[in-house]
């Protein structure tokens, strides 16, 4: 394959032209035409996040080189958006994150617990088995600049995917200096969550009462609640099953412990098994608020949000047995905004609608168990997908765990494509013996 120079085009346009967009295949004389600079990479993954790292950290250990591989995403660092939520969602640098899986580690040896242990001299480092937030992004600050993450990162946005004729395809960038096409044998799309979700209720009580500042939702500022519920005893309802309501239970139970805040939560469940769920996983959490009190672990749907009149909120709905539901609270958190339903994504969607690709449960893109999108082989060329967005037969893998996961298994699919070398096992001795000392690839 040619490679036209990007940096060769001094006035790039902004995107493709409307009648190149319509076709659903590209040839490489239709793109020509366009005046769209190509890019030839054979393995290009869009995304940027924690899902691309994952992937193009095991590529690159495997022995995949940094001219064999680009990532287009917006942000530069692979942690920049998992960051982003982290601390919309009131966690900061020194909070303790809910898995102890290192994603900045292929081996997951040393784990977090051990390395602090050494680090700091001190074996009682050992039963910290959770990493801190600022622990996991330095680790992968590290380990990206390590294996060249900057020379394969493109920045941009991929607007539409499309196959290309005589197989593989082409991933339109749109970035600063224009747009680009990528020409590729394999994709791998690792977009993260869709697209952040303001429930109906939380509209409607800000369209009629002009309130922004008692019914929030958790991607938005709302530091405001906690500061106020600890100067005040006052009662919280949240929504949600996901680690951000897990997050925002654990702020205010900290907020109790340290501040002596007198908080009382509603927790408010819209299925009896997302709730057992939650409370199984989250038992430590919340033992001492169930038995104490505090917390109440409610079954109900949420129907409308109100001013009570003694100035609180009124949340109305209907319980579990159809029954009338009626909580009082002075803040709502709706911790159920992050959704995973993929028609909210522009690339996604015209994927589904142009490509092939086709709706999985919960909204999510269908993979096989090998990660590849279904309904979208061309040639010898495929797509890939993890994280949030993704969904087969054995569910999502939205953890680093799954990430890294996902990221062994389409390593070995790409290797049984010829793209890359399995990683055997003096590879992965020498490669670890590298990490462990911080040698750059
Ligand atoms: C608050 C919070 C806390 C969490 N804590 C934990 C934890 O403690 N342990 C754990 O195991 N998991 C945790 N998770 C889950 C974990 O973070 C996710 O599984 C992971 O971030 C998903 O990786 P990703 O690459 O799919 O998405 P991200 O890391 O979000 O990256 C996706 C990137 O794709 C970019 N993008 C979107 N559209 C396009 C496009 N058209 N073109 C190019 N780029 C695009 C986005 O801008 C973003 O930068 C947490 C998640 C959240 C939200």
């Amino acid at each position: 394959m040619t490679v036209l120079d990007a940096s060769t085009s001094s006035h790039r346009a902004s995107s493709a032209p409307d009648d190149l967009l319509s076709l659903p295949v590209w040839t490489d004389a239709d793109v020509a035409a366009a005046d769209l600079p190509i890019i030839d990479s054979q393995l290009v993954s869009v995304g940027g996040g924690l899902g691309s790292f994952a992937l193009v950290d095991l590529l690159r250990i495997a022995g995949v080189e940094t001219e064999r591989l680009r990532v287009l995403g917006p942000t530069h660092w692979p942690d920049d958006s998992y960051r982003y939520l982290c601390e919309s969602s009131g966690l900061s640098a020194d909070d303790r994150l809910r898995s102890g899986r290192r994603i900045d580690n292929i081996w997951g040896f040393p784990s977090y617990a051990l390395q602090s242990a050494w680090q700091e001299r001190d074996v009682k480092a050992l039963l910290r088995r959770q990493p801190t937030a600022g622990q996991v992004n330095q680790g992968i600050r590290r380990e990206a600049e390590r294996i060249g993450w900057s020379a394969v990162h493109a920045p941009g946005s991929v607007r539409v995917l499309r196959r290309r004729e005589g197989g593989g395809f082409y991933s339109l960038l749109e970035g600063v200096g224009g747009a680009l096409a990528y020409r590729s044998e394999f994709v791998h799309l690792a977009v993260g969550y869709p697209a952040l979700r303001f429930l109906p209720q939380l509209r409607e009580f800000r369209a009629h009462f002009g309130d922004n500042h008692r019914f929030v939702q958790v991607y938005e500022p709302h530091e405001h609640v906690y500061r106020t519920l600890v100067t005040r005893p006052g009662t919280v309802m949240v929504r949600g099953v996901d680690v951000a309501a897990a997050r925002v239970l654990q702020r205010l139970l900290e907020d109790r412990d340290t501040y002596d805040a007198q908080t009382r939560i509603v927790h408010l469940f819209s299925d009896a098994a997302d709730r057992a769920r939650f409370l199984r996983e989250w038992k430590r959490l919340l033992e001492p608020g169930l038995s104490e009190g505090w917390y109440v672990a409610q079954e109900g749907q949420l129907v409308e949000v109100l001013p009570d009149v003694d100035g609180r909120l009124l949340a109305r709905g209907q319980d579990a047995a159809g029954g009338r539901l009626k909580l009082g609270a002075d803040f709502v958190i709706d911790a159920t905004g992050l959704d995973g339903d993929v028609s909210g994504h522009e690339l996604l969607s015209d994927l589904m609608s142009v490509s092939g690709a086709v709706h999985g449960p919960l909204g999510r893109l269908s993979v096989s168990q090998r990660f590849e999108v279904v309904g979208t082989r061309n040639g010898t060329g495929r797509i890939y997908a993890s994280g949030p967005i993704a969904i087969s037969e054995l569910g999502s893998a939205d953890s680093f765990g799954g990430l890294v996961g996902a990221a062994w298994t389409i390593c070995d699919e790409l290797a049984q494509q010829g793209f890359c070398d399995r990683i055997g096992l003096g590879r992965s001795v020498a490669q670890w013996m590298r990490w462990l000392r911080g040698r750059a690839l």
